[in-house]
């Protein structure tokens, strides 16, 4: 939805705090011999949030009547404020921090959250970043900028991933 500027950046101030809030309790409870497999489930979900991206993206974005008109207006007025205000995306990873902490423990749940909200942020940094920033060429930001910009204006059935090409190419739905 349309954005106060505000609302637009707190995404970016809410978000490491959150993360080192709730990094820092979740290590705690691991302890040291919990710690290596804390960390491993933080790296498999916030693998596991790319994919999650392309099908939001893929299917949510696109396809969803009232969600796609807010997406086909960020599609055309890329630089507006357009976007998932922070109450609402905080309050799904909440949802499922506390799911995943009532079938199992705090600190899975907690590697959980911290992995899935540190993949969101660097999709939501990122996504800022190429339409905002001027990347120099070659460099792994200036091929994003490329393809989401090919996703954008030339083929919105490709380039669904915005972090990573990978899952387009899993799907075949990678434009180059
Ligand atoms: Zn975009
Ligand atoms: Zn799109």
């Amino acid at each position: 939805m349309q954005l106060s500027l505000i609302g637009y950046y707190s995404d970016f101030v809410v978000y490491p705090l959150v993360i080192a809030i709730l990094g820092v309790a979740g290590l705690i409870e691991a302890g040291e011999e919990g710690t290596p497999g804390w960390i491993g489930t933080v790296l498999v979900c916030l693998g596991l949030w790319t994919l999650i991206e392309y099908a939001l993206h893929r299917y949510v974005l696109h396809h969803v009547p009232y969600i796609k008109d807010l997406h086909d207006r960020h599609h055309v007025e890329e630089r507006s404020p357009v976007g998932t205000p922070t109450w609402l995306s905080l309050g799904v990873h909440a949802l499922i921090v506390v799911s995943v902490w009532l079938i199992s423990d705090f600190a899975i749940a907690s590697a959980v959250g911290c992995g899935l909200m540190l993949g969101y942020l660097w999709y939501v940094s990122v996504h800022h970043m190429i339409h905002h920033w001027h990347p120099s060429h070659p460099s792994y930001l200036y091929t994003l900028k490329r393809r989401h910009a090919v996703h954008h204006h030339i083929d919105d059935d490709a380039n669904f991933g915005v972090t990573s090409i990978f899952w387009d190419r899993v799907f075949r739905t990678a434009r180059l």
